[in-house]
């Protein structure tokens, strides 16, 4: 299982241009744009090559890469459309290495930057019971036991969600936990005040679950290095946004 659970964070903003330079345009729907980053494709190749004695076939191994994509990219449509949903812009997803980026700019009030920040994790919490009821129905039905690799694969899916939705909803800021619980804080403490309390917890929360993720699987440091330094910048800025914010009060 090493791996591709921690390759699925998320990541709101305003349209920042530099998010999706190096990306190439995937598809469009309901006028929202999808790109994917170049290396995407590289660490999808490095990922899928390490894990070959998982199933009997490589075909899965793509077929559970692209499935842990999928999953990410609902969930980014579940902000996208929340974040229309309470009057702000939303029309673009950008797919990374290290997950997805929904590029949108909810309207400045508590109330609609946790809808548009929750909707994500709350697609993550409807795929949970029916990727279980898939795998069970593949069990019962007697196809796992035909096809040892479709169960495996179910079962990664389910296994994969429900590991999206509790990192996800650790009260870390950038993650979506760290963004509820800074747009709960604001309804009491303000805009600035509340960005500046979840980024400080944040900072705290990053050391934490990187020494943690190291003593855990030392042998995925690399990733945790990185995931590590994207979220502490992620984190540096906010608290900086949230200084700035505070003079502006
Ligand atoms: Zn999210």
């Amino acid at each position: 299982m090493r791996g591709l659970h921690n390759r699925a964070i998320c990541r709101h903003g305003s349209r920042v241009n530099s998010a999706h330079s190096g990306s190439i345009r995937f598809f469009r729907v309901a006028g929202i744009q999808v790109f994917v980053h170049w290396s995407w494709f590289v660490v999808a190749w490095i990922e899928i090559s390490t894990r070959l004695n998982v199933y009997s076939s490589p075909v899965w191994n793509v077929a559970e890469y692209l499935g842990l994509f999928g999953i990410v990219l609902l969930h980014e449509f579940g902000h996208i459309l929340a974040c229309r949903q309470v009057g702000g812009q939303a029309d673009e997803i950008v797919l990374w290495p290290l997950g997805g980026i929904a590029l949108g700019r909810p309207p400045p009030r508590p109330g609609a930057e946790l809808w548009t920040i929750a909707a994500g994790p709350l697609v993550n919490v409807v795929l949970f019971p029916l990727l279980m009821l898939a795998t069970m129905a593949c069990e019962s039905a007697g196809w796992s036991a035909r096809v040892p690799d479709l169960g495996r694969f179910l079962f990664m899916l389910w296994s994969i969600n429900k590991w999206l939705l509790i990192f996800n909803l650790l009260p870390i800021y950038p993650l979506d936990g760290g963004q509820i619980l800074r747009s709960l804080l604001w309804f009491g403490l303000g805009r600035g005040r509340s960005l500046k309390i979840a980024a400080g917890i944040g900072l705290v929360g990053i050391v934490a679950l990187t020494a943690w993720r190291l003593q855990q699987a030392p042998d995925d440091w690399i990733w945790t290095v990185v995931l590590a330094f994207f979220l502490g910048q992620q984190c540096v800025a906010g608290w900086r946004h949230a200084a700035a914010l505070r003079a502006a009060e």
